[in-house]
């Protein structure tokens, strides 16, 4: 088994350096050093993430549980522990000195420390999964007593990085794509190959393990599973859609449905829904699992289309309406049911066995076809999103035309010889719409309302993103645009997230929510870190089929701030 120790001597090193080449050389070299058994955890937990992300189990461990967990291990008061946050801004270094200063108690008042064995990292891992999974009467303790266990049996250093990797914020800025680069070089496997693996299984932790047992060999017996989802294709938006088409000489155009986007995985009479986030939804629309256990004939397939809500007669209702179910993952109201869902389909990924997503778009559609079945009186419920494929830029135009009309969002355009290329945001799908810019931003503070909004959280420091440095640098304030309901929803997502204590009225909040913002005009401004404000930002709605880090980026602002001089 691998020491902690050296995860954690790891996490020093990078935390020291700035440049990708060193950092991925670093990765790499621990890679080699762990274990294989351990070799997923470890690539894991180096991404600041203690379960992989499509595996849907959440770690839930808030700031205050590990102030309680710390104090317990240490002895200091859970005041001290806030207020020493307060200082460092950080709750690794604030468990590094905890810890240091009760070494140092104890080697004044003992004549000698009792050795203590290390932790490996499979036993933080298993820590932290007690923990995760403690539930009910009880659970508090069950999870306080685990933490209390790794601070008590881990080295001030460790300790550092185990709070961290608690709130799944190492710090050291590596993501994917370090680890990606870094399997190649561990194990000498070219990065197109780990890029593909990665693709069919979404899991960086199963591709290591691969590529250290077997190599090439072992990486390209890896393919698509029911029930593990993979990341969605994502489109563009093109600032000259008729050159792409052009370029394309032939563009497969679709109807662009605006709803939630659905991953379905369908295997005998079994259907489990993945939201764009690749959250487990099922429990939310089981009357979209009924739709497809009764239309979709495959004994197994993966299919990725539009859930649509609509009215009487058939016409889409406003987004929101299937967000809300999502957001009431395990108690579906009476009346959401109520609210038709339709299905839209545009793709698959994988039928019966075999993985699709290295056939063409047209190749992937007829399969598609073939096992989708909807009769006359239940086309309001599912179809396969129609598709012209021309390069007629008048028929295009057309098309787009009667979505709109039809009360949909535009058109989607799609190379027709593309692969599917989960994760990946590219030419191959773009995106035709009218436009209003809005943008998707992070709060990552909050004020309390005032008068009869004063037990509510009124207003929102939002921020963009900056994945150079994976910062999120802060853009504005809002505090219009939004209802009572809506201010009640976010108060509660939002109490959880505090971090810290209140610095004039103003709490910091873990950068977790998204949300979309529309604004008058881009402003350069000294007041926020991240050199822009918002005039006139206006709330829109919680993108919680977000993660933070696919928020607008600080060169996304840029380039709107200088589109926007251009048009003045
Ligand atoms: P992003 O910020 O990632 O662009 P978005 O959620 O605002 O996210 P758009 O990029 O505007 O979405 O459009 C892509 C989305 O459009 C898809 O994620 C999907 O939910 C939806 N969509 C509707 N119809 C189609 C279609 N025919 N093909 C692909 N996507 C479609």
């Amino acid at each position: 088994m691998t020491s902690f120790r050296e995860f954690a001597e790891t996490c020093q090193a990078i935390e020291k350096i700035s440049s990708t080449i060193e950092t991925t050389n670093k990765v790499a070299d621990l890679l080699k050093k762990v274990d294989v058994e351990e070799l997923p955890l470890a690539t894991h937990f180096i991404m600041s993430e203690v379960f992989p992300a499509w595996s849907g189990e959440q770690l839930g461990i808030g700031t205050s549980l590990l102030y309680v967990s710390l104090s317990k291990a240490s002895g200091m008061a859970i005041q001290s522990i806030e207020s020493l946050i307060r200082t460092t801004g950080d709750i690794g270094d604030t468990a590094l000195l905890i810890l240091k200063e009760k070494r140092k108690n104890q080697v004044t008042f003992s004549s000698f420390l009792e050795e203590q064995p290390e932790l490996s990292i499979t036993e933080v891992y298993h820590r932290f999964k007690t923990a995760s999974e403690a539930s009910g009467k009880g659970s508090q303790e069950v999870k306080v007593r685990n933490l209390q266990f790794l601070f008590t049996s881990s080295t001030p250093r460790e300790a550092k990085y185990i709070s961290r990797l608690a709130l799944e914020e190492l710090r050291i800025g590596v993501g994917e794509g370090v680890v990606r680069d870094a399997i190649a070089k561990a194990f000498s496997v070219p990065a197109d190959v780990v890029e593909h693996a990665l693709m069919v299984t979404n899991d960086l932790g199963i591709v290591a393990a691969a590529a250290k047992k077997g190599g090439v060999d072992a990486l390209k017996t890896l393919g698509i599973e029911i029930n593990r989802p993979i990341k969605m294709m994502l489109s563009q938006i093109s600032p000259d859609i008729d050159a792409d088409i052009r370029a394309m000489k032939e563009a497969a155009i679709e109807w662009k449905f605006d709803g939630a986007r659905v991953q379905i995985h369908k295997s005998g009479n079994s259907v489990t829904i993945f939201s764009r986030k690749l959250e487990n939804v099922t429990n939310s629309l089981p009357d979209l699992v009924e739709i497809v256990r009764k239309h979709v004939k495959a004994e197994s397939a993966i299919l990725d289309g539009e859930a649509v809500a609509v009215d009487e007669n058939g016409r889409p209702k406003a987004f929101q309406e299937i967000l809300k179910r999502f957001r009431r993952k395990y108690d579906v109201e009476e009346k959401m049911l109520g609210i038709p869902i339709q299905l839209n389909l545009f793709d698959i990924m994988y039928l019966n066995g075999r993985t699709l997503i290295d056939l063409s778009l047209v190749e992937r559609r007829k399969e598609l076809e073939s096992c989708v079945e909807s009769s006359v009186e239940d086309s309001k419920s599912i179809c396969v999103d129609k598709q012209v494929i021309t390069g007629d830029l008048e028929v295009v135009e057309k098309i787009y035309r009667e979505a709109l009309r039809a009360g949909h969002e535009g058109v989607m355009v799609k190379n027709p010889n593309s692969l599917y290329s989960p994760g990946k945001r590219g030419k191959n799908w773009l995106k035709k719409k009218p436009l209003m810019e809005t943008l998707d931003l992070v709060v990552v503070g909050a004020e309390w309302g005032f008068g009869r909004r004063a037990n509510l959280i009124g207003s929102y420091s939002v921020a963009c993103y900056d994945p150079e440095t994976s910062r999120f640098m802060q853009i504005g304030k809002v505090g219009t645009g939004l209802n009572d309901e809506q201010l009640k929803e976010l108060t509660e997502m939002l109490s959880g997230l505090m971090e810290g204590g209140e610095a004039g009225g103003v709490f910091a909040i873990r950068p977790k929510v998204v949300l979309e913002i529309a604004f008058e005009e881009i402003q350069k401004s000294p007041n926020y870190n991240s050199g822009f404000a918002l005039r006139f930002p206006r709330f829109i709605r919680i993108r919680d089929d977000k993660d933070p880090e696919e928020a607008d980026t600080i060169q996304r602002i840029g380039r709107v701030y200088s589109q926007q001089m251009k048009r003045l």
